[in-house]
């Protein structure tokens, strides 16, 4: 999962990255209003974390004008404490969620992890397609009721494909959610964490389809 964390408090910035982290998202971060509406409306991301007061372009223009545009991603806003007209102004904007400063990080990541299930269509944190079962708010992952052993990449790659079972999911696409914008968007890398969960989790679970892409069996997605 992808998250773009925007906030020009270098603090809580980075204490937002550390905790998204270990929730499982690759994150990237910028501090001016900017720069986010630009990552936003041309970047695809799973999660945005918007903070209101930002230097250049305020954070309600930034999300008016990704809505504007089309842009769909689920957005949850960090307002100022009290202030409830930022938080109905927030969510008339388009945002799908809000916390009020200061907030506890279990809860902002708790709330991150309800917003990417809900805007894939999945309200429940435990996933199953077939044998398989994705536990998001664990982060863990059992075959036939055996919980097994995965990576953090391996486990982003199951939760994906968990999240989007209804869809075939192209190999950029998924590049582009498991790596984030880093350098390591290599088919080759991809291909090679793919072949090691197969190994794991044995024949008929993670299927791919020639010229397509991956999904999780038992049944073939439409195209
Ligand atoms: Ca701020």
């Amino acid at each position: 999962m992808r998250a773009l964390v925007v906030e020009d408090d270098a603090r809580i910035a980075s204490d937002l990255g550390t905790a998204l982290q270990s929730a499982g998202f690759r994150v990237e971060s910028c501090a001016d209003g900017e720069e986010a509406w630009f990552l936003g409306d041309t970047e695809d991301y799973d999660l945005v974390v918007l903070d209101l007061g930002l230097p250049k372009l305020d954070g309600l223009t930034v999300l008016k004008r990704w809505r504007g545009n089309g842009r769909e991603m689920p957005v949850l806003v960090l307002t100022a404490r009290g202030a409830w007209t930022e938080r109905v102004e927030g969510i008339d904007a388009g945002a799908d969620d809000y916390l009020p400063k200061p907030f506890r990080m279990e809860e902002l990541v708790s709330r991150s992890r309800a917003l990417v299930r809900r805007s894939a269509g999945r309200g429940s944190a435990m996933q199953q397609a077939g044998d398989l079962v994705v536990d998001t708010n664990r982060m863990s992952v059992s075959l036939r009721g055996v919980p097994m052993s995965v990576t953090a990449l391996e486990y982003r790659l199951l939760a994906y494909l968990m999240l989007h079972r209804d869809r075939i999911i192209a190999p950029g696409e998924l590049l582009e959610h498991l790596y984030g914008d880093e350098d390591a968007r290599e088919a080759n890398a991809l291909e090679a964490v793919v072949t090691r969960l197969r190994r794991k989790l044995g024949p008929g679970i993670l299927g791919t389809r020639r010229g397509f892409g991956y999904y999780l069996e038992p049944s073939e997605p439409e195209g």
